[in-house]
């Protein structure tokens, strides 16, 4: 009997770790999913980034045909400087971003960075270049110092810990029985929003690129990890070529440059202060959003 169950225990363990695995690559597949739409171009060359200078020119495109999403897009992100995306839900944002990381052509029109031509170089060096911190991090079925690393494969551990250090999350980490080797993910230690959100930071910390892109939570956490979190980005954002994708207009204020998107198109652009003395649809944005502000602490007391 136990000359069998040996080998069935084995076969339950190996059945477990490909479970485990099969959970991870189909995240990660999901993830990537969309990314089968495009190709590297034959001559394809290593994209070569001087500063990270983001251009739109004229884009316009459409998921499927007859109902285009965006059209005649144009903006630049100078180098070094933060542009934020508003607008209304379904204009358009969150396609910017994945056309930016290529996950689909454009139809008209190009995408630059550092003047070249985002179609012509080809994808692991434009996708090495670009750091995203996403609405919602996947965390893969391991431990956390894992997570953290998956930045920078090969990362040393006073790397992990220094780039947890930066992302604010190094005391948390401490605090768990196991420190850097808590298992987490779905079959681990749940973390909050917040806490994903930073070891999302921690992971682009340790990557290091010259391009970020936010995808903005669309739910708020709470104010006092949301304000944390905020300042975290803001630093990131500093050192680098950033694009955000932002829900709350609070969170945006200090980005050098403002795009508010309605039905595929750019309608009005500039700073925060500039916006607001248009009177416009940011303008309108930003009453509602105070409006809110104001009225939910009223109702919780
Ligand atoms: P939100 O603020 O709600 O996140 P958004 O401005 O980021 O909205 P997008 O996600 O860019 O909007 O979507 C723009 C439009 O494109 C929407 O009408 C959406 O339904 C459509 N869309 C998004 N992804 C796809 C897709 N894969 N296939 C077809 N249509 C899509």
């Amino acid at each position: 009997m136990l000359q069998l169950y040996v080998p069935l225990n084995f076969l339950g363990v190996i059945y477990r770790e490909i479970k485990q695995s099969l959970t991870d690559m189909d995240r990660l597949f999901r993830l990537l999913r969309e990314n089968q739409e495009v190709a590297d171009q034959p001559e394809a060359q290593p994209l070569s980034v001087s500063g990270g200078e983001i251009t739109f020119a004229n884009v316009t495109f459409a998921y499927e045909p007859n109902r285009p999403i965006l059209r005649d897009v144009s903006f630049t992100v100078p180098t070094g400087t933060t542009t934020a995306v508003v607008g209304p839900s379904g204009a358009g944002k969150s396609t910017l971003a994945r056309l930016l990381f290529r996950f689909y052509d454009v139809q008209q029109g190009q995408i630059l960075i550092d003047g070249q031509d985002i179609r012509q170089v080809t994808q692991h060096s434009l996708r090495s270049a670009i750091g995203i911190v996403p609405q919602d991090t996947v965390l893969f079925n391991d431990d956390i110092g894992y997570n953290i690393s998956y930045g920078k494969p090969g990362a040393t551990e006073a790397e992990i810990t220094a780039a947890a250090q930066a992302a604010n999350i190094h005391p948390f980490i401490q605090s768990l029985p196991e420190g850097y080797r808590t298992q987490v993910g779905e079959r681990g230690l749940k973390l909050s929003g917040g806490e994903k959100q930073r070891v999302a930071i921690a992971r682009t910390l340790l990557k290091n690129p010259p391009i970020l892109l936010f995808d903005e939570a669309t739910s708020a956490l709470d104010s006092h990890s949301e304000q944390a979190i905020q300042q975290e980005l803001r630093r990131l954002a500093e050192q680098h070529t950033a694009l955000v994708i932002a829900h709350r207009l609070s969170t945006i204020v200090h980005a050098e440059q403002i795009l508010v998107m309605r039905d595929g198109q750019i309608v009005e652009r500039g700073t925060h202060t500039h916006l607001l003395t248009k009177n416009g649809l940011y303008a309108q944005m930003w009453a509602l959003q105070q409006q809110d502000e104001v009225v939910v602490p009223a109702v919780t007391q």
